[in-house]
This record gives C-alpha cells, sequence and structure tokens, in this order.
C-alpha cells in the first residue's frame, strides 16, 4: 500500500526573536496509489514546506505523516520511499546525464551495474532523452534538463513522486509540452504524486484531484472541476478561474439581493438555501453572463462596454453599471462577437449561474448548478 496521508500536520518556523510562523496549519490530506494530487495557493501559502515534510527535509511540528499506514515523521529523507524533483533542476554539472540519473541508485542501492545501465536506458527512452545520455547538463535546453531531472527521480522507482514547481523555469510553449508528458508519464508510472504550483492553470489540467492551500489553512480539497464549479469558499472561487469569478457585495431583502447598482430577485428555492444569512456576497463567472441586446428578464442589466480584451477564441468583456464608473466587472463571449468600447449591452445573469457567499466568513452558501454532459458515441 503506497498511499500517502497527512493527519493535521502542522509546521511552525521559530524565528531568531522567538517569532512563531505558522507555515502550515494542521493540513489533513490523503493521496491514493497512483493519484495525481495537485497543491496549489499564492506565494508565501505553504506549499513547499508540506512537500519538505512528506520529503523529511523539514521537521513535523505537530500531526502525523503516513505512508502505507506508517508514521514517517521520524524516517530520514532516504529511508522514505520519496523522491523528489525541485524547480531549480540540481543537476551535478560536471557529469553527464547518464552518471546524473546513475548516481543515485549507485549511492542508495546495491543494484549490480548492469541492471542501473539498463534502468536508467529505459527511463532515458522513455523520457525520450536516451541519445543525450553522454552529454553534461550545460550542453542541455532547459526541457532537457528537466527531463533529466524527471529521469533521476524515475529510476528510483518510489512509491510517491514530489514535484516542487517543475515546469516554472520553462517558456510557456514547452510549459505545456512538458504538462502532458508529465501527465502522461505519472499515468504509465502509476506513482502517487504531489505536485506543487502556484499556477491555477497547472493545477485545473493535471490534477485528479486539486488541493488548495491559503495561509498555510486547508481551504479544498476536490477535482478540478469541483473546486471551479463548486468552490468552498470565497477563496478558492476567487483562486481557480481566470478571468476570476465576478463578485458583488450585496444586502438581503427577503427574497431580493440588494447592490449599490442593480437588485437581483431570488426564486424561493434560491434563498432557502441562504439560512439567516444577510450580508452577502454573489459571484457570477463571465463565461455565464450573457451579453443581449434586448431586455426582456429580471436578471438582465444595462451595462457599458469600459474595455475589450481580444483573446482571439473569445473576448473578455469588461462592463460597468454607468458609463463614467470604472468599476468593472468581466464578461466572456466568443471571440467571433464584436462590442465596441463604449457600447450599451445587456448584461444577462442567470440564476442557476451564480453562486452566494456569506461576507463575513466567505463560506459559500449556495454554488451553481451543474449539468455537465457527457460526449455521445459516435454513430458510425
Ligand atoms: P512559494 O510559492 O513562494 O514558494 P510556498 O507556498 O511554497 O511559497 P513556503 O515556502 O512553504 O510557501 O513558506 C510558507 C511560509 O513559511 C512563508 O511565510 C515563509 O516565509 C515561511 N517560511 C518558510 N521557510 C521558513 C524558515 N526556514 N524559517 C522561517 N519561516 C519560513
Amino acid at each position: 500500500m503506497a498511499d500517502l496521508q497527512l493527519d493535521d500536520v502542522t509546521k511552525v518556523f521559530v524565528e531568531d526573536d522567538g517569532n512563531e510562523i505558522t507555515a502550515v496549519d494542521e493540513v489533513s490530506l490523503a493521496i491514493d496509489d497512483g493519484e495525481f494530487l495537485v497543491l496549489v495557493g499564492p506565494s508565501g501559502c505553504g506549499k513547499s514546506t508540506t512537500l519538505r515534510m512528506v520529503a523529511g527535509l523539514e521537521t513535523v511540528s505537530d500531526g502525523a505523516i503516513r505512508l502505507g499506514g506508517s508514521v514517517i515523521n521520524d524516517a530520514k529523507p532516504a529511508e522514505r520511499d520519496i523522491a523528489m524533483v525541485f524547480q531549480s533542476y540540481a543537476l551535478y554539472p560536471h557529469m553527464t546525464v547518464r552518471e546524473n540519473m546513475s548516481f543515485g541508485l549507485e549511492e542508495s542501492t546495491s543494484m549490480p551495474d548492469d541492471e542501473i545501465a539498463s534502468t536508467v536506458e529505459d527511463a532515458a527512452t522513455m523520457l525520450g532523452i536516451d541519445d543525450l545520455l553522454e552529454r553534461k547538463p550545460d550542453d542541455l535546453s532547459g526541457g532537457q534538463q528537466q527531463r533529466v531531472a524527471l529521469g533521476r527521480a524515475i529510476v528510483r522507482d518510489p512509491e510517491v513522486f514530489l514535484l516542487d514547481e517543475p515546469l516554472s523555469n520553462l517558456d510557456a510553449k514547452l510549459r505545456a509540452q512538458m504538462r502532458t508528458e508529465l501527465q502522461r508519464l505519472q499515468e504509465d508510472l502509476g506513482v502517487a504524486t504531489i505536485y506543487v504550483t502556484h499556477d491555477q492553470t497547472e493545477a485545473m489540467t493535471m490534477a485528479d484531484k486539486i488541493a488548495i492551500l491559503n495561509d498555510g489553512q486547508l481551504q479544498q480539497v476536490g477535482t478540478p472541476l469541483e473546486c471551479y464549479h463548486e468552490p468552498a469558499n470565497l477563496f478558492v472561487a476567487s483562486f481557480i478561474g481566470e478571468p476570476s469569478m465576478n463578485f458583488f457585495d450585496v444586502s438581503r431583502d427577503g427574497e431580493t439581493l440588494v447592490h449599490d447598482d442593480f437588485t437581483y430577485e431570488l426564486t424561493s428555492a434560491v434563498a432557502s438555501e441562504l439560512g439567516d444569512h444577510d450580508e452577502l456576497v454573489l459571484g457570477i463567472r463571465p463565461e455565464d453572463i450573457e451579453l443581449r441586446s434586448t431586455q426582456d428578464d429580471t436578471h438582465s442589466y444595462e451595462t457599458f462596454v469600459d474595455v475589450v480584451e481580444p483573446m482571439g477564441n473569445e473576448n473578455n468583456v469588461y462592463l460597468t453599471f454607468d458609463a463614467d464608473s470604472t468599476e468593472t466587472f468581466v464578461a466572456t463571449i466568443d471571440g467571433l462577437n464584436h462590442v465596441e468600447d463604449g457600447q450599451s449591452v445587456i448584461a444577462h445573469v442567470p440564476e442557476d449561474a451564480i453562486h452566494i457567499f456569506d461576507r463575513a466568513s466567505g463560506s459559500a452558501l449556495r454554488n451553481r448548478t451543474l449539468d455537465t454532459q457527457a460526449m455521445p458515441e459516435p454513430q458510425l
């Protein structure tokens, strides 16, 4: 059993002046065998510290880390069947690719030389770097160096892979390519993986499960679509999605949400989900706002186009409720739909797509309704 479990894991750093910093605060997580978990959150939220505790590079202040059911809090890094790949590839510059990939096996196992050679060659073939084995790291591109760093982890055949922002030194195109390669590789190897990033696109596209951290505290664990469509709170709703969800501070008056610029009538069913909370935040994703030319619904509002950001496949249209206002919200429309700066448009905010949060706690009181559909099998 290779499943990894974090139970209320906490890390407190004590600075020289005695000041305590809680970098990781009672985080509980379970990663099943073969699962790809992406740990995501803003800079300083505790991602790397969590990973370093799992690797054994940082002590655990409180809580337990279990691998296959056994507590490994006090095991030395070399005693844990865990391989870590860092953002800086940390390759030995004076060694060839072959030597870099063989080194760990030579040092920490009794594997015979010919078996080490074939293990390294198999991993290099898998990663498409088998023709680079005699080169030194300086003679490789960033993407090739990253593959060598991955290869060095793969040859150890670990129970768990830990990847700390492994693609952040690569250019955007190579990063996108390596994202797919890494996913395929992880599926082929079937190794439980924790992948740390602050990039929510990497989280959405690569993860089986996303764990979102803020200020050392776990905000939500779920599939990418759960985190996107059913955020647990305002933090997750604003962190996942680009452009971000739009938020409006509203007060509740019976079944009506009242904002400075508009009122929004709720159906009784939706209003009943709000309990006795009155000070709220209304959220709507940019792609859920429909732009129309006629006002024929209670959830439609006259707005003005402030700025249009063309992305090619779609346009991000920044809107205001008042022609002179600078307070914008954003709607995403098809890239071939043309709107002009300053133009008046009707923004329709469908009730089945709205999210409502309690303003004080940030907790989601109501998330959008989901109607996912599977692509039908072709009738050939
Ligand atoms: P980034 O994305 O910027 O790498 P991160 O989410 O990985 O950030 P951590 O590196 O885990 O964040 O840091 C979490 C918090 O712990 C930060 O406030 C950081 O300043 C603090 N911290 C990390 N290492 C130490 C240390 N050795 N001593 C004191 N504080 C530390």
